[in-house]
């Protein structure tokens, strides 16, 4: 079976370091109490829940499915959405820092938290019809219901506008076919957002049942990263779409884009978990370990490592909570969000990759979290738009020139 709760758990390693949360610039003083509040309950459930089982469940690729309704009751789902559509009617900033909690544990949890809130929950808050938000907002919420989004094909990933799914116009609806490649959290969905071309070439988003006749889900095998969360392919033969199932208001590709940002900023954010996670580990680890009878730490080429790390946390943090300022203001643009994600996840990777360098052999073990996360930051640097992608992004920006 694919997915089982563990009974035997295996602990990881229990750090003896105190500052566990760095926070170099005390940044997370200046949230508001509420969030304080949502970011220490999430934290001590990633904690308490998340890490002692964690190695377990990636080493052989399952989760907790249990995971869902714990996360939907954490509030981890589309915080910052109003409470009538499912969220908690937080700030984004305090959505990202929650996606930053999730991280430390690891990616896998936050990418579901991503899919669910911003993938799914966000489209139908903001492009569905009133039937729409009723139906599925309060269960996918809840984490009665769980969504998948399905963008990526087997032939265009960078460039989904070359997308091959169709919808076809039938009498009393539409026929869908096509499929979705590299789908999170497919093989155990309900409902997916699916993007599809009319026949006059546009982009159309469209709630399909993955129950309904015609839809086959398979799940993708051998993932050397992203092991605790489940990627699928969709395949869709001739699916009957009544017209109440396309998402009225999601016309267009940049719709799909738009849900892409909401969850390219918890990237943003959550990647800085999993490099503190590592920062963590590696400086515990150095104080501990003693070679020519002291402690690595007082060695300054691992000095250097440490501070390095810290540095480019602080950094990305301070980026981060003005990114979070900018998306309350509602002036936050795409543009800063990929450079945020880029620079991020490029951030995490070097601190990951020092910090098993930091561990020795010990780093290539699951006894430390350090490998788990270098891992799961591959996928992080692909996904929801590649590392070169964001790139060009950037220089598109900066220029007015697009290099695709
Ligand atoms: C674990 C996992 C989970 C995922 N979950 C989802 C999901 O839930 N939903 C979903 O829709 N998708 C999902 N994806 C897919 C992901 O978004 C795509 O993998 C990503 O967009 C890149 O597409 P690709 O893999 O086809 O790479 P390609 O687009 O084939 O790119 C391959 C390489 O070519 C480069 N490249 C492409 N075009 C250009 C260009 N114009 N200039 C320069 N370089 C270029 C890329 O940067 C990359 O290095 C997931 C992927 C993974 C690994």
């Amino acid at each position: 079976m694919l997915i089982h709760v563990l009974s035997d758990a295996k602990c990881r390693k229990v750090m003896s370091y105190p500052f566990k949360y760095h926070d170099y610039f005390d940044l997370d003083d200046t949230l508001p109490e509420e969030v304080q509040m949502a970011r220490d309950a999430v934290r001590s459930w990633v904690d308490s829940v998340v890490s002692p089982v964690i190695e377990t469940h990636a080493m052989e690729a399952t989760f907790d499915p249990t995971w869902f309704s714990e996360l939907g009751a954490l509030g981890c789902f589309g915080p910052a959405l109003p409470a009538e559509d499912g969220g908690q009617g937080l700030s984004e900033t305090a959505y990202g820092v929650l996606m930053r909690e999730l991280e430390r544990g690891d990616t896998a949890i936050r990418s579901m938290a991503s899919v669910q809130g911003s993938l799914v929950m966000y489209p139908i808050a903001s492009f569905g019809s009133t039937e729409q938000k009723e139906k599925y907002l309060p269960r996918l919420g809840r984490g009665d219901w769980i969504g998948c989004f399905g963008l990526t094909e087997p032939g265009h990933g960078s460039d989904p506008g070359s997308m091959e799914t169709r919808l076809q116009k039938v009498a009393g609806g539409y026929k869908l076919s096509g499929s979705k490649m590299w789908i999170t959290n497919a093989p155990v969905a309900d409902v997916a957002v699916i993007w599809a071309k009319k026949e006059d070439g546009k982009v159309q988003g469209v709630l399909l049942d993955l129950k309904k006749e015609g839809v086959k889900v398979e799940t993708i095998s051998g993932k050397w990263s992203l092991r605790a969360s489940v990627t699928g392919t969709i395949y869709m033969d001739e699916v009957l779409i009544s017209v109440d199932d396309l998402l009225p208001k999601a016309t267009g590709l940049g719709y799909a884009f738009k849900c892409l940002n909401k969850a390219r900023y918890g990237i943003a954010w959550g990647a800085i978990g999993a490099a503190m996670d590592c920062y963590h580990t590696a400086l515990s680890y150095a104080i501990e370990r003693h070679q020519f009878n002291k402690p690595i730490a007082s060695f300054q080429l691992t000095q250097k490592k440490l501070a390095e790390m810290i540095t480019t946390i602080s950094q990305a943090q301070l980026m981060a909570f003005r990114l979070g300022k900018l998306a309350d203001q509602g002036a936050v643009t795409s543009a800063q969000i990929s450079m945020a994600k880029r620079a991020h996840v490029e951030m995490a990777l070097k601190v990951a990759r020092e910090a098993r360098q930091i561990l020795g052999a010990m780093g290539i073990t699951n006894d430390y979290p350090v490998m788990r996360h270098m891992v799961n930051l591959e996928t992080v640097i692909t996904y929801e738009g590649t590392h070169d992608i964001h790139l060009l992004i950037t220089g598109h920006d900066v220029t007015g020139l697009p290099a695709y």
